[in-house]
């Protein structure tokens, strides 16, 4: 056994359970994160190495593995992109000798070599080359950028370089992919979205959920960035139903289908199901045909279509003009969202007698529709006053303190 192995023996053997990170003092725990960091990255630059020489003599091939990469999925447990990461920086870092120096004395981070490794591809240092570009020249800018920066900074530099030796983007690895969007319901009931966009298509969507996020930020808004941008997408979708300008599908206009067991509409318990996404509660239900420009089709007893309905409780656009002017915007409480981004929400379901008029309509925002049917609060209006008042589930009443905006 080589020395060297022996080591990395008692490395792997390192057992941590006489080490108390809350023995150390706070100077001395600032101490050892980036020791570590600095030791995992010298490992990893070993493991790089180590890969990228049974990489080259094709040593899986003794335990039935075709590639290194299965090799290493297999054996080490990574993850395949970890793996393809893993073989690629091994097998592109002997051109880059600068960071590979910088990579086994730790002070640049696997995740640097990854970005950097990734856009150093054979095809663009020979059109480099072919430009003049001289690459040691490009590997010592490379590794100072990896060396003071993060990789986020370090990748935007890296793409510099590549947009300076191949503007066109002939050589992207990417280069030709078709943009890919897949929506998978799942039986908890959630939507899971994945997919990735060429970076055009990208920034067009980008700028879509931007705009609708700007457009409307409630005082207050604790939602996350990404709880924001997943609003602002089914926002962006029901701005473009609501508009009616996209194309019929069936000869029919572009709606939201909700099946609601006749049932479930009146009653607390029952059925209810969206064709993509599956099973609904009632009271989701009932929001959903509350307003909206959804199509309901109510089945009785059996599952029958009783009453294909369209659209004949959305308000009709006078009694709606009539709400928008009344009510300005959202009317829960403390919300400004604007009427154009609102439901008139039927104060008495029309399941249960109420009928569609400017007395039982209400304006809510999506999100206080949804609080007002599944979340239990309820809106009433002083018939006096016009005032509208919000009332938690337990019946106490949401008072806004401060100066109204
Ligand atoms: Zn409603
Ligand atoms: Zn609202």
């Amino acid at each position: 056994m080589s020395s060297w192995t022996s080591v990395l023996q008692q490395i792997a053997e390192l057992d941590p359970a006489d080490f108390d990170p809350a023995d150390l003092a706070d100077e001395q725990l600032r101490e050892t994160m980036p020791l570590t960091q600095v030791a995992i990255n010298r490992l990893s630059a070993l493991l790089t190495r180590c890969v990228a020489a049974g990489d080259a003599r094709q040593v899986q091939g003794a335990d039935g593995m075709g590639s290194m990469k299965t090799w290493l999925t297999a054996h080490c447990r990574l993850s395949g992109a970890e793996a393809a990461r893993l073989v690629r920086a091994g097998r592109r870092l002997p051109a880059l000798p600068e960071l590979r120096a910088a990579y086994a004395s730790g002070a640049v981070s696997a995740a640097h070599v990854q970005v950097i490794t990734a856009a150093v591809t054979p095809a663009r240092i020979a059109a480099a080359a072919d430009a003049g570009i001289d690459l040691a020249t490009t590997d010592q800018l490379l590794t100072e950028a990896a060396r003071v920066l993060g990789p986020e900074d370090t990748e935007k530099a890296a793409r510099r370089w590549v947009a300076g030796v191949d503007p066109d983007g002939v050589l992207d690895d990417s280069a030709g992919l078709p943009r890919v969007l897949r929506m998978a319901p799942s039986s908890g009931g959630r939507v899971y979205l994945t997919g990735h966009l060429d970076p055009v298509g990208g920034e067009t969507v980008h700028a879509a959920l931007e705009a609708v996020m700007n457009g409307h930020r409630p005082a207050g808004d604790r939602r996350s960035h990404a709880e924001r941008q997943g609003d602002a997408l089914v926002e962006l979708c029901r701005q473009a139903l609501a508009g009616g300008s996209l194309p019929t599908v069936r000869g029919e206009r572009a709606q939201v289908r909700v099946s609601i067991d006749l049932v479930a509409l009146c009653a607390e318990r029952g059925f209810a199901e969206l064709p993509f996404a599956g099973p609904i509660t009632a009271e989701t239900a009932r929001r959903l045909a509350c307003d909206a420009s959804v199509v309901r089709i109510l089945t009785g007893p059996g599952g029958l279509p009783m009453d294909v309905g369209r659209e004949q409780r959305t308000a009709p656009a006078g009694i709606r003009r009539a709400i928008e002017a009344r009510d300005v915007h959202c009317v829960f409480a403390g919300c400004r969202a604007p009427a154009a981004w609102c439901d008139v929400h039927h104060v008495i379901h029309w399941a249960f007698g109420g009928v569609t008029s400017c007395d039982n309509g209400a304006l809510l925002c999506e999100r206080h529709h949804t609080a007002v049917h599944e979340g239990r609060f309820s809106i009433a209006r002083d018939p006096d006053t016009a005032v509208w008042h919000t009332y938690r589930p337990d019946g106490s009443e949401i008072q806004i303190r401060g100066p109204s905006p």
